[in-house]
């Protein structure tokens, strides 16, 4: 296959895109670079079956040659306010990716008659009054909340990809991606994990925002891909949840990181929340991917934690110590 890959140069885009590239097929990266690197891309440079286009996707996209499936995962994804990746400091960009962006991916796909991918989030439930998640959970989300720019753009994707789906009959896909993570997310964009290894590998206290009690649910990236990929290789249309039903608080995963890098116990503080609209729970219901896909994850928490930690070691340039 001839796959396009919007966000390619971000943490999700870059492992897809390794993962197709392994198994065969050609890949056509798009990124514009608003909160990827090209360091995730160097290993490529000269792959005969990988080509790079920097574009940003609110405009017009032109690729040529015959694309057979599109994967669209450009937007920004860090909803933290003190990195200046995180989307409330990029609101009409995301804004752009979720809504223009879906509107001309979904034109790519069409012209070419390929399958496509939304790259949806939790975050369409919002702050869930549902536990766990179920697809068929509609949400809770504040339409101006701090939240709202990711959160009502990719609600917009989806509202948009099935109308394609209804009234152009095009072979599309959502799959609502939950928390995350691995090698090669930003240092600097303030999601969880990537600020609490590096605090714990400083020996420095934890941030928890709030008083720790909200969970998450934290899927590792091969697992993540393989739910992805299940999906992109079918003809499911509705939408999927893929994520590790695994439920932490964030006080657990505090407790965790410090304890798989030696660093006291008693090294974590609480600072003021994200933001008003930081939801409290959050646990996908994952039935749908088990039945349709056959998919569920194979890493848990502390196994894909010591598989993601050497990566921020060599950033940091902590290998030597
Ligand atoms: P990321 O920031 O690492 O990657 C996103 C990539 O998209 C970056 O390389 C960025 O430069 C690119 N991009 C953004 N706007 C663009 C534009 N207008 N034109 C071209 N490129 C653009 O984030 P990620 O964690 O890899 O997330 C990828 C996708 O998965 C996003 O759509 C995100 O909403 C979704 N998602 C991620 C998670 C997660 O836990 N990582 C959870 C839910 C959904
Ligand atoms: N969080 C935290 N300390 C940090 C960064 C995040 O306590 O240094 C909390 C944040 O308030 C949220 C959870 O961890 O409740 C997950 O945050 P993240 O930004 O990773 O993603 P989200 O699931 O909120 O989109």
């Amino acid at each position: 296959m001839r796959v396009l890959i919007t966000g390619v140069a971000g943490f999700l885009g870059s492992h897809l895109c390794d993962r197709l590239i392994n198994t065969g097929h050609d890949v056509i990266g798009m990124d514009n670079f608003i909160t990827g690197s090209r360091d995730n891309l160097v290993h490529l440079a000269g792959n005969p079956h990988f080509n790079f286009i920097k574009h940003d996707v609110a405009n017009f996209i032109f690729v040529p040659g015959k694309i057979d499936l599109v994967l669209h995962f450009a937007s920004p994804a860090s909803p933290n306010p003190a990195s200046p990746f995180g989307y409330p400091n990029l609101p009409i960009q995301t804004m752009k990716a979720g809504a223009l962006g879906t509107h001309n991916t979904l034109g790519v796909a069409r012209a070419h008659n390929a399958r496509y991918i939304l790259a949806s989030t939790s975050e369409i439930y919002g702050d869930p009054q549902e536990h766990p998640q179920k697809e068929d959970y509609w949400g809770h989300v504040d339409p101006i909340g701090l939240r709202s720019v990711y959160d009502e753009a990719k609600r917009f994707a989806e509202a948009l990809t099935m109308a394609y789906h209804r009234y152009h009959n095009l072979n599309t896909g959502i799959v609502r991606i939950f928390n995350t993570y691995g090698p090669r997310m930003r240092l600097d964009d303030g999601r969880v994990i990537p600020n609490f290894i590096q605090q714990a590998l400083r020996q420095e206290r934890l941030t928890i925002y709030g008083d720790g009690k909200q969970t998450r649910s934290f899927c590792y990236v091969d697992d993540l891909v393989d739910g992805i990929l299940g999906l992109a290789f079918s003809t499911e249309s509705m939408p999927v949840n893929i994520g590790n039903p695994d439920e932490f608080t964030i006080i657990e995963l505090a407790n965790l990181v410090n304890s798989l890098l030696d660093n006291p116990s008693e090294n974590i503080y609480q600072v003021g929340k994200v933001a008003g609209d930081d939801p409290l729970r959050r646990q996908p219901d994952i039935s749908r991917a088990i039945e349709i896909l056959g998919w569920t994850p194979k890493y848990d928490l502390k196994s894909g934690l010591l598989k993601t930690i050497p990566y921020f070691k060599e950033k940091m340039g902590l290998n030597d110590l």
